[in-house]
């Protein structure tokens, strides 16, 4: 899929801009604060209804502004589709082809998009739980279906740890929370696993690629049962044995709400040993992986957002990452200069212009 052209209106520094698109490298040039990934983050919007940089809607509202509106022309295998959505201090609302919509989750879904943006290498950096919601994020985009198994998880461990906190318990009732928390969770295991395994053949054959043979990639899903038990048998059991601890405790100790991503190169965990080009490169190769996935699932390419990469890449490197993209891809880079941007990229890239929150098709 690919986005033909965005309407910003009152929305981060961007008063009234559209801005047409190529199909393949869109590059947003011009120096810092301008407003180059303010453009990445609203087509991001666009694909999941919220911001990659902040939880607060209201942000994005432009200063001294009541609402601040996206519109985008999408282009698809199966015909085109205007996207919108428009942020008030009451909250947002979401429009496919004109049409509002009631649910966020009839919205989400309709623009893949995969973000690589300074921000992702906590990823590496950060608590098990930035990494479980990258696999959410990203399994959610393929197979929307796990989203629901994953609400449905997360609302009854919630009321069994309730439950577990008040002081009078009824065995009943947990039996009830348990039956139903085995069904889900062993999808969302399941699931995860299968997406691991998927990640990492991909993501280790582009890494070697970029890293010319001289790192392997490897990645581990680290979860409560091994990995020829995951059924929901023993994860009944698991919370069974478990009950006095988990009463005991007031919570639920064992479940993929707990579950990690554990990453290696050569043999070495990344989130221990891994030099900071590493770290970086290692994130790179993940979401790269996941452009090819959502092919594979959707068959057709979601839109790439590269915020602030290629200057931390070498010219090879550059062009391994464009090997990538090819001309199938439309890629979107924020960049503050030109100078050290792989001459044999070819592929013709469109430049915009970005000041001030105005974007322009020329130098000025
Ligand atoms: P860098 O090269 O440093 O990453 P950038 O061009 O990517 O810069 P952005 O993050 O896109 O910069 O834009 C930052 C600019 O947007 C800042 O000048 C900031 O003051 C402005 N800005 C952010 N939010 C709002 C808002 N709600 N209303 C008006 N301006 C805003
Ligand atoms: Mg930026």
């Amino acid at each position: 899929m690919k986005i033909k052209e965005i309407h910003l209106k009152n929305y981060r520094n961007y008063s009234d801009q559209v801005v047409k698109f190529t199909q393949n490298l869109n590059i947003f040039l011009g120096n810092n604060a301008q407003g180059k990934t303010n453009i990445l983050e609203s087509i991001y919007l666009l694909a999941f209804a919220k911001s990659h940089r902040t939880y607060r809607d209201i942000e994005l509202i432009k200063y001294n502004e009541n609402e601040a509106k996206i519109e985008a022309l999408i282009e698809k295998e199966l015909g085109d589709l205007n996207l919108e959505i428009e942020i008030s201090k009451k909250g947002k609302l979401t429009k496919v082809n004109h049409l509002r919509q009631n649910k966020l989750s009839n919205y989400i879904g309709k623009l893949n998009v995969v973000i690589f943006a300074p921000e992702d290498l906590e990823l590496i950096k950060g608590t098990p739980n930035r990494r479980r919601k990258f696999i959410d994020m990203e399994l959610g985009q393929i197979k929307p279906i796990y989203l629901k198994h994953l609400v449905e998880y997360q609302k009854i461990l919630k009321q069994r740890n309730s439950h577990l906190k008040q002081g009078k318990i009824d065995e009943i009732m947990l039996d009830v929370f348990d039956e139903s928390l085995a069904s889900h969770g062993i999808y969302i295991m399941n699931a995860r696993k299968e997406f691991i395994l998927n990640l990492e053949k991909i993501a280790s054959n582009i890494h070697k690629n970029i890293s010319k043979n001289k790192e392997k990639l490897t990645l581990k899903y680290e979860t409560f049962l091994s990995e020829n038990e995951f059924t929901k048998d023993k994860f009944l059991e698991t919370l069974k044995n478990n009950r006095n601890r988990d009463i005991e405790q007031g919570k639920t100790l064992k479940g993929p709400h707990r579950d990690d991503l554990l990453l290696y190169i050569n043999g070495n965990e990344i989130q221990k040993y891994g030099s900071q080009g590493q770290q970086r490169l290692s994130v790179l190769s993940l979401k790269l992986s996941e452009v090819e996935l959502i092919y594979m699932e959707t068959s057709e390419y979601p839109i790439l957002l590269l915020d602030d990469v290629m200057s931390e890449l070498d010219n090879e490197r550059q062009i391994e990452l464009m090997k990538v993209i090819e001309n199938k891809v439309q890629t979107f880079i924020t960049t503050t200069t030109l100078d050290h941007l792989a001459k044999n990229l070819d592929l013709n890239p469109s430049i915009h212009y970005v000041k001030n929150g105005i974007v322009t098709e020329r130098m000025e």
